[in-house]
Order: structure tokens, then C-alpha cells, then sequence
């Protein structure tokens, strides 16, 4: 009799037990489905930061004086059509974001300027990008991520200083084009030597280009650093000023 309890409570047990298991790998599967190695808890993060501070994520309006904002996907203006980000805010690790300062500096001598239209992006937004357009060469594998869910990439353009106003492209932001690639032979010669000055700048700086996209470069140096899915707002709740003020 005592065995038979002993093996109903086993039984119920080990039925209780599948359930949490199978309920808790549901909720990795959703967030992270190709059980990739992603930063998500901001504690997390935190540490990161602390035993290395490349690891910030440095807020770019703060950081680059005079630097344009246009965040695609904190609007429904993207090919989404929805709105991905909850602010338009623009987000890159720390070296990362001193290179495009310096970007900015030469660029502001010469009567121009950078406008981001995306940074680092959670990787909540790249599974959810694939699921509307899944064609890996415009949008992230999200089995591998997005460098931009590293906090290494990052879309941008051009800007006259005075005015604000985007220098001619061959195509706009997100245009799913051949005309976006950089091989692309472009007639007009005013918008091909923007796309060559942008491109200039940018490899000069420790920039990579990525030929499907105008718009998009990777910084070089991105090896140590890990996929993130942690929102904009989260970012916020963490206090930096002790590791910002030892490097300033
Ligand atoms: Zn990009």
C-alpha cells in the first residue's frame, strides 16, 4: 500500500515537473527560439558593462552633438508598417558611438552631418522583421542575429548642417532594391558621390559596408560582443555615471 502511494505522489511528481519544464522552454522558445547566446535580463547587461566598458550602450542624441534622428521603426513609416520600437532612440556601444562622434566632427568641418535612422535594435525586432519580409538579404537571419543586435551597426545618411536636409541617395532607407546595393550603377552623378562620401567617411573610421544596402555599416571591431534583446526603456533604469565619468 505504501509503495503504491509512494509511486501515485512519484508519478504526479514527475507530471508536475514535465509541465513547469515544457511551460518554461515555451517561454525561451518564444523570445529566443534558435537558443542563441542573447543578453536579456538587464542584470545581465549591467555586469557586462561593468567588467568592460565597451560593452555600453551609449545614447547617441546625448553623445554626437548636432546628430539627426529619423527612428524608422519607432514610427509606422517602415516596411513594417507598424510600430517596432516604443521610442525613437538610437543606441550603440561605446566605441562604436566615439567613432561616428568623430564622423560627425570631420563631417560638421565640411558642412554636413550624420542622420541614424537605426542603431542597436533588440533582438525581438529582428525575429519579428523576419516573420514580415523573410528574405535574409534585406533583413537579419534570426537564427544567427542582427549586428545591429549587438549594438555594431547602424543605418544612417547624410545631412546638409544648415538645413537638415538628407543629401540625394540613389534609393531611400529600406528601399529593397538592387538600386540600394553600392554596386549598383547610378545615373545621376550628385546622388552616386554622396553614396561614395558616406562610404568614405565610414571606412575610415573602422566601418565595413554591406553592398546590398547603402545605408547599412557594421563597425569592425564587434567580435566580443554578444546579441542583446533588451528594450530602449530598460536601458534607462540603469545608473552609468560612475563608469561614463572614468572615461570622459
Ligand atoms: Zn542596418
Amino acid at each position: 500500500m505504501k509503495s503504491i502511494i509512494n509511486r501515485g505522489v512519484i508519478a504526479l511528481l514527475l507530471a508536475f515537473s514535465a509541465t513547469i519544464t515544457l511551460s518554461c522552454a515555451g517561454e525561451v522558445n518564444d523570445k529566443n527560439p534558435y537558443k542563441l547566446d542573447i543578453v536579456s535580463d538587464i542584470k545581465d547587461y549591467q555586469k557586462s558593462v561593468e567588467s568592460d566598458s565597451d560593452n555600453l550602450l551609449v545614447d547617441l542624441k546625448e553623445y554626437i552633438p548636432g546628430v539627426i534622428l529619423d527612428i524608422r521603426y519607432a514610427d509606422t513609416n517602415n516596411f513594417t508598417g507598424k510600430k517596432i520600437y516604443t521610442e525613437p532612440r538610437a543606441f550603440a556601444r561605446k566605441p562604436v558611438a566615439e567613432a561616428l562622434l568623430e564622423i560627425q566632427n570631420k563631417l560638421n568641418n565640411e558642412g554636413l552631418g550624420l542622420k541614424i535612422f537605426d542603431a542597436y535594435r533588440p533582438y525581438a525586432a529582428t525575429l519579428h522583421f523576419y516573420e514580415v519580409y523573410p528574405d535574409t538579404t534585406f533583413v537579419a537571419a534570426p537564427w544567427k542575429g542582427s549586428i545591429h543586435n549587438k549594438g555594431c551597426a547602424i543605418d544612417l545618411t547624410l545631412v546638409d548642417i544648415v538645413t537638415g536636409a538628407e543629401l540625394p541617395m540613389p534609393t531611400p532607407f529600406d528601399d529593397f532594391s538592387e538600386k540600394a546595393s553600392l554596386n549598383y550603377n547610378e545615373p545621376d552623378p550628385a546622388k552616386a558621390a554622396n553614396r561614395a562620401k558616406l562610404l568614405s567617411v565610414m571606412t575610415e573610421a573602422g566601418f565595413t559596408s554591406y553592398e546590398h544596402e547603402w545605408w547599412h555599416y557594421n563597425f569592425k571591431e564587434r567580435e566580443k560582443y554578444k546579441l542583446m534583446d533588451i528594450p530602449f526603456e530598460e536601458l534607462d533604469k540603469i545608473n552609468f555615471t560612475t563608469i561614463k565619468g572614468k572615461n570622459n
